[in-house]
Formats: structure tokens, C-alpha cells, sequence
């Protein structure tokens, strides 16, 4: 078997680019490959720039020494059964992406000495947490309708995102009178309102790595979407992460469109408040009828947008009322043996010291020896099922904790493999802690470790143009949700952004937020965008009815 190369996109050249585009996307993580896909779709010819040396943004994979890691793509729920987000995805990709189930078992939550196994399912859930907790039956119940209500209402939440501007404003001042009130609350204040077991709230709780944020501060409406989002089992794309993007570019290119890696995008040109081009780093410019921003808030404002368009749109202000996420650090450890042979699988682990998450996750920000708040460790190779076609007789393990740019501050300015000593001795500080959970929960794996090597907030800066080593690009505080900046349509003429910062984080957040987009460039054409969806989903009808035509009876 040819051996699929992770790398995906092409090195952008002047000559190989076109001067002109209907649209330019900046950035070409799953949201601006999802907006460019649709426009494409709809005809567009549309250029991807992107600044690293591959496409997918978080959901890009890569290799060294022979192994291969997903950065962003750990598990996604909701895509191994027909749902929206498996619609968008098989849309864009025009079905070229496949999806692989994992383990009945898909996160394992372990607090202290306890052990709670999320198996997929909503009556799995309630089992597990009814058996740990006989007396919070009701509450339990209560809980899993709650999350539901939130999905329910979803839609109708984030209606404004998909409309003209004024007209959003208008919708999400009546939106408090269509939405229950628990959009507009923390993780923490509903779920005290339904229980005061405080062991429940943090089992309930066991996943908040998926949102960056302990439950005192996460809006409840992001928890929600999380729990509900994994409620029915977690899934992983076959081939790896950089599927993703290798399955979405054929889209972009059949309308004459481009997805362009080391194209670092230096302005956005502006002139009349109207978005005509970019102006990239190597001085070469590029025009479009509409300039589309994937490259996150913070980037998009602080450093895209010309100064003189900066101080009139007053972004410093903007930027005092919204935060950036926290920073990680990830082990990406490659393991000689097949996971079987290793005795792995695809669950992933979560790992607490206590159930106090706020409590954890303070002390440890004070203090980077403190105990780790959370360690997530997942096993990559276990869950493709391609896998063992593409590096036989090995495994990989990724593990993950919070971070805090400060803690590498001094090493900004210097180049990878030359920050010195103290930093190398802080790394592997970090490494032998990580791993040592690692070994705890499978001592199997000792003396057995291959390669392994640490990413720091810097190196999130590096592959993703970030300023702080965020990972959630902005955080999901219950106020980001009523800020007007965060809309798809910017304030000036043909410019819009794009992502997980007008949607949430996640992929399927960020993939969504793809969608809002092209509904916003549309306007009054939205419906067009709408329609690829309905056709599809007529299409795989068809298809499913003619299938069972051909099945004979017996
Ligand atoms: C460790 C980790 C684990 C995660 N695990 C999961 C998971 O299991 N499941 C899940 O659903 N989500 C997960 N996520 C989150 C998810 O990957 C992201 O929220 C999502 O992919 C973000 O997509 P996006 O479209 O907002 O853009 P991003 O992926 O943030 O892409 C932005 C792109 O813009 C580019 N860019 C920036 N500036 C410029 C410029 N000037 N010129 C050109 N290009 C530029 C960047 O290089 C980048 O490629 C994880 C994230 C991390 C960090």
C-alpha cells in the first residue's frame, strides 16, 4: 500500500496562484476549509492561505522518527452516525472522509482512586452514573434532559451568527426570551442548582479539558454542547487527522481554487472600509472579491487588520473583553509493538488528583510543580483503523496537560532546538512527570518507549501564528457569547471571520462556525447553502432506499 503523505496542501508560489479570487480564506483550519468548501461548491473560486507547512490547522497530524500524531483531533462525537455535523463533513468532503467508531468505552474519567467509564450511549451514561450515585437518580435524569434541551435549542442560540449583522443585534436582544436561562449561566451555578453532590459535579464535569476551562468559570452552554456531543460514543478519522484536510482540498480545487501551505499572510488590504486583498509576507499581493479570516480573533484584529483600521474599529477595546484560553503541553510518545500487542486501546484516559477542578487547576498555575490538575492521555494509533497498514509494529500515546505561557515566556524570541539548557531541563522535567502517569495506568508500557518529545505553548505559537499558546483560541466564558465582534461579518466591507471563534471551539464547533459564515457572505442566498445539505441528505435516501431494493427477501 502507498503510504498516504501527511502533508497536505501546496507550497504557495507566486506563479502558481492566480491574482484574483472570488474569495481568499487566511488560515486553513477546519473552519476556513469548511467556509471555502461551500463557497466552492457554490461556484466560487476560492484560495486557502495557509502560514505552516501543512493545511488543517489543529487538525493537521505530523511526523518524525516514523511515527505520526494528531495536534487537535483526539476524538469527535456525533460523525459515526447520521447527524448534522456528519452531513456538513460528508458534504464538503463530498464523501471522501470516513469515520471510524472507537471503543464502546470512549473516555475513562478517574478521580483520585475512582474510575468511571464513559461508554457511549445515553442509557450507558446513566447506568454508569445511577450505579456511583443510587441517591442522585433524579438529578441524574434531570441532568441528561437538560443537555438535550441545550442542543435543542442550539440552533435558535446561535441563529444571529448565520444573519446580517443589524439584524443579529436585533435577534440576540430577544434571544434571552427564546433560550432557557441556562445559556446564560456557568457549568458550575446549574449544576449546583441541580445537585450538591459534589462528587457528581465533577464526574459530570470529567471532560472540561474538552472546553479548556474548570466548571466555575466554562459557560454551561459549552459544557452542554460537549457532553451531548460525546453522549453517543466518540469517533476518529480513518487515515489520521490530515483525512480531514486531504479530504475537503479536491472540493476546493474542482472550482479552480487552491489551499496554499508557507503562504503567511502579513495584512489585510483595506481601502474605503472595503477588504480587497491580503498582502502576504513575502510582499506579494493577492486580491478577492471577499476576505475571509480563519486565523483566530486575536490575529484577525491585532495583527491583520491595518493600524489606522485598528484604532477606528477600536479593537484594543474589543480585546479587554474577551480572553484567550489556556496553553498546553502535549508528550507525543511513540511506542515499538501494535497496540495490540502493547494491550491498548482507543479510551481515552482523564485523570484528576481530586474532584476539586477549580481548586486543582489554581494551584497548579501558581505553582507548575503542583500536581497536575488534569492529565488527558489518548492513543492515536488504537483508533485509526488504517494504522497498522501505514507503521506496522508501532504505537503512539499523546498526553496532555494545561499550561501557562509565562512559564516559557524567556525562550519567546529564540528558535527551536536552540532555547538552551534551562528550558531543555523544564522540558523534560514536564516529559518524566507526564509519562509517569502514562506508566501508572499501563506499567506494561515501561522500558518499552521508542521516541517521545514535548510541545510547549511555544511551539502552538510556531504551527499556529498564536501570540499565548492558547489552544481553544478564545475561552468560553458565559459573556463571549453576547459580544457583537465575534460575528462572522466584520465591520468592514467584504471581510468576515470565520472558526471556532464565532462558534465554539472543537471541531465541530469550529466546522459549524465554517458553516455560519457562508450562510453570512450569502445574505438573502443563505438558502443556497441550506440546500447543498438537503440534497445530500435526499441523495444518501436514495441511496439507502435503492440499497434495500437490492437486498433480496427471505
Ligand atoms: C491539544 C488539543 C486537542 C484537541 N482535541 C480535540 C478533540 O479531540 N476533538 C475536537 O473536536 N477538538 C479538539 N481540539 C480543538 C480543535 O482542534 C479546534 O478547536 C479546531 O480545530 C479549531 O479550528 P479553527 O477552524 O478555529 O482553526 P485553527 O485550527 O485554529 O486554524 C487556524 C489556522 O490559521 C492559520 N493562520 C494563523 N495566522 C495566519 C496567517 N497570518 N496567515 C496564514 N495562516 C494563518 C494557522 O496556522 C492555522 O492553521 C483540540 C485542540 C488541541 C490544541
Amino acid at each position: 500500500m502507498a503510504k498516504v503523505k501527511v502533508r497536505t496542501g501546496k507550497r504557495f508560489r507566486a506563479k502558481r496562484a492566480e491574482n484574483h479570487y472570488d474569495t481568499i480564506v487566511i488560515g486553513s483550519g477546519i473552519g476556513g476549509l469548511a467556509n471555502a468548501a461551500f463557497l466552492s461548491l457554490l461556484g466560487k473560486k476560492v484560495c486557502v492561505l495557509e502560514q505552516h507547512y501543512t493545511a488543517g490547522g489543529y487538525t493537521h497530524a505530523y511526523e518524525r522518527e516514523g511515527y505520526e500524531w494528531d495536534v487537535g483531533v483526539h476524538y469527535i462525537g456525533e460523525v459515526h452516525k447520521p447527524s448534522t455535523l456528519r452531513r456538513v463533513f460528508d458534504v464538503i468532503s463530498e464523501g471522501r472522509l470516513d469515520w471510524a467508531a472507537m471503543d464502546d468505552e470512549y473516555d475513562r474519567v478517574v478521580i483520585g482512586d475512582h474510575q468511571y467509564s464513559f461508554v457511549a450511549g445515553r442509557d450507558n451514561f446513566a447506568k454508569m452514573l445511577i450505579e456511583n450515585f443510587p441517591a442522585e437518580e433524579k438529578v441524574i435524569y434531570k441532568y441528561i434532559e437538560l443537555i438535550r434541551e441545550v442542543s435543542r435549542y442550539t440552533p435558535k442560540f446561535f441563529a444571529g451568527q448565520g444573519m446580517h449583522p443589524w439584524l443579529a443585534s436585533a435577534y440576540n436582544k430577544v434571544r434571552p426570551f427564546i433560550v432557557p436561562k441556562v445559556f446564560f449561566q456557568t457549568t458550575r451555578e446549574v449544576l449546583e442548582n441541580l445537585t450538591q453532590n459534589q462528587q457528581l459535579i465533577s464526574v459530570l464535569t470529567g471532560q472540561w479539558g474538552n472546553y479548556g476551562q474548570a466548571p466555575a468559570d466554562a459557560s454551561f452552554l459549552m459544557h452542554a454542547l460537549i457532553a451531548k456531543h460525546y453522549l453517543a460514543g466518540g469517533a476518529y478519522p480513518v487515515g489520521g487527522a490530515s483525512a480531514i484536510a486531504r479530504s475537503i482540498i479536491p472540493t476546493i480545487q474542482k472550482s479552480g481554487g487552491e489551499v496554499f501551505t508557507y503562504a503567511d499572510v502579513d495584512e489585510i488590504l483595506i481601502k474605503n472600509n472595503r477588504a480587497y486583498g491580503v498582502r502576504m509576507a513575502d510582499g506579494h499581493e493577492l486580491t478577492a472579491d471577499n476576505i475571509v479570516s480563519n486565523a483566530g480573533f486575536y490575529n484577525t484584529v491585532k495583527k491583520l487588520l491595518p493600524q489606522d483600521v485598528q484604532n477606528r474599529l477600536g479593537v484594543d477595546d474589543w480585546c479587554q473583553q474577551v480572553q484567550r484560553s489556556s496553553a498546553h503541553l502535549c508528550v507525543y510518545a511513540g511506542f515499538k509493538g501494535t497496540a495490540e500487542e502493547l494491550g491498548l486501546t482507543s479510551t481515552n484516559l482523564w485523570l484528576y488528583p481530586s474532584g476539586d477542578h477549580e481548586g486543582n487547576l489554581a494551584a497548579y498555575k501558581a505553582d507548575p510543580k503542583a500536581e497536575f490538575p488534569l492529565v488527558y492521555i489518548s492513543f492515536p494509533s488504537s483508533k485509526d483503523p488504517d494504522w497498522d497498514k501505514r507503521f506496522p509494529g508501532k504505537s503512539t500515546v499523546e498526553i496532555v496537560t494545561p499550561a501557562k505561557m509565562d512559564w516559557f515566556k524567556e525562550w519567546e524570541d529564540s528558535q527551536w532546538q536552540k532555547r538552551g539548557e534551562s528550558y531543555e531541563a523544564l522540558k523534560a522535567d514536564f516529559t518524566e512527570r507526564l509519562l509517569e502517569k502514562l506508566y501508572e495506568r499501563h506499567p506494561q508500557l515501561r522500558g518499552k518507549l521508542d521516541f517521545c518529545e514535548l510541545s510547549t505553548p511555544l511551539s502552538t505559537n510556531w504551527y499556529q501564528k498564536n501570540s499565548a499558546g492558547e489552544m481553544l483560541a478564545l475561552d468560553h466564558f458565559v459573556d463571549r457569547f453576547k459580544k457583537p465582534f465575534l460575528h462572522p461579518a466584520m465591520p468592514v466591507k467584504g471581510l468576515y471571520m470565520t472558526g471556532s471563534d464565532v462558534m465554539t471551539a472543537g471541531v465541530g464547533g469550529a466546522l459549524m462556525g465554517g458553516l455560519m459564515t457562508t450562510c453570512t457572505m450569502q445574505g438573502r442566498k443563505a438558502g443556497a447553502v441550506m440546500k447543498l445539505l438537503k440534497n445530500y441528505q435526499e441523495e444518501v435516501s436514495r441511496d439507502i432506499e435503492a440499497e434495500q431494493h437490492t437486498i433480496p427477501q427471505t
